[in-house]
């Protein structure tokens, strides 16, 4: 599979070209960017056979069959609309787009056209946050009374540009980190939260951007999740805890785009190190999207679980705005 990147960011440039690499039969054959000189550039670093900044020329080309899309959250909707009438399939980053309804309808039309579409969702893909899901699935910590997600980490100096100044690029830490805690919830507890509270705040580096949020949600099943993300704390840690009738599980820095982190189970049994596979969370990802393109099985995170994330990240937004409980909605 041929592939072309829509976006000359950092996370294609520091995860996914290494991704793409790793998978067999796969290549980085196109870099699309909005600067020719920026596209130049990055396929001579990266050893990209083809670059440019014209999206149609991009998409004509009959040798690639699938697009990744990593620029700015408010340019993802057009440029995955554009390769899905293309026929390509697409990786796409999270927040799909910058509404719900904008998502949804990405879903869409990649149903109507046959193509596969997926959102980059990599805690999923990670092996401890696989190995945290089966001991719950497996009955080890009995009935799930409560979630605690810690994802407020200090955003690298070299990130500190759009996220944390730009609105209509698609800033702040909400649209960037609460849906990531959003995917982490509903795939471990295998779930949906129905109603949010929140708050969020500017801590040092958001301008006219939230950096920091709290927030609180409802489960269907009447657990209770928290979550905490920001772009400020240098020395918090990422983390998660849950907690339930049999059991607790402490896993501490798996919030990560690295295999790392460690997990320990706390029973009646006492306390027990839960081993877990360390391989690389996006070329996992990318692997899972591969074979769904031959129609071996689903991507890791679907487009319609990126509709969800957005859209619990959206609740949240508006809870924190409001000052009010918010239901949790998610487009037909
Ligand atoms: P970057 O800021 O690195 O890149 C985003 C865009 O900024 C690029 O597409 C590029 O535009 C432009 N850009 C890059 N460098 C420069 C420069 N020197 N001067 C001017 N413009 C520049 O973003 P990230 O890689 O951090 O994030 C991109 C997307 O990926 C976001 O949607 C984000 O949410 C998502 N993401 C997902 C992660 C995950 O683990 N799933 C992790 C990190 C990000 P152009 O392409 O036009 O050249």
């Amino acid at each position: 599979m041929r592939w072309i990147l829509m976006g000359a960011s950092t996370i294609a440039a520091e995860h996914m070209i290494g991704a793409i690499r790793s998978q067999p039969g796969a290549s980085v054959h196109r870099i699309l960017s909005s600067s020719p000189g920026r596209a130049a550039e990055f396929a001579a670093t990266h050893g990209i056979p083809h670059h440019g900044s014209d999206l149609a020329a991009a998409l004509a080309d009959p040798e690639a069959g699938a697009v990744y899309i990593s620029t700015t959250n408010e340019q993802h909707r057009a440029q995955a609309l554009a390769a899905i009438a293309a026929g390509k399939h697409v990786l796409c980053e999270k927040p799909l787009a910058m509404t719900a309804g904008e998502a949804a309808e990405m879903v869409l039309a990649a149903r109507a056209r046959g193509v596969t579409f997926a959102t980059n969702h990599h805690l999923r893909c990670a092996g401890s946050h696989r190995a945290i899901r089966a001991l719950i699935a497996g009955g080890r910590i009995g009935k799930v009374l409560s979630l605690r997600i810690f994802h407020a980490v200090q955003l690298p100096a070299h990130l500190q540009g759009w996220r944390i100044n730009d609105a209509a690029a698609g800033g702040g830490v909400i649209a960037d980190i609460t849906v990531h805690n959003a995917d982490t919830a509903r795939f471990l507890l295998q779930d949906e939260p129905v109603s949010v509270v929140a708050k969020m705040t500017a801590s040092g580096l958001g301008e006219g951007v939230e950096d920091s949020a709290m927030s609180i949600w409802t489960m269907s099943s009447g657990a209770m999740v928290f979550s905490h993300e920001s772009f400020t704390h240098p020395f918090a840690g990422s983390g998660l805890e849950l907690h339930g009738t049999a059991g607790s599980v402490f896993a501490r820095g798996v919030m990560s785009q690295s295999p790392l982190g460690e997990i320990e189970l706390v029973t009646a049994a006492g306390r027990e190190a839960i081993p877990f596979t360390r391989d690389d969370l996006y070329a996992t990802g990318l692997a899972a999207f591969l074979a769904a393109t031959r129609g071996e099985g689903a991507p890791a995170a679907s487009g319609e679980d990126g509709v969800r994330s957005l859209s619990i990240a959206l609740a949240v937004r508006k809870a924190a705005r409001s000052g009010t409980c918010c239901p949790v909605t998610f487009p037909e």
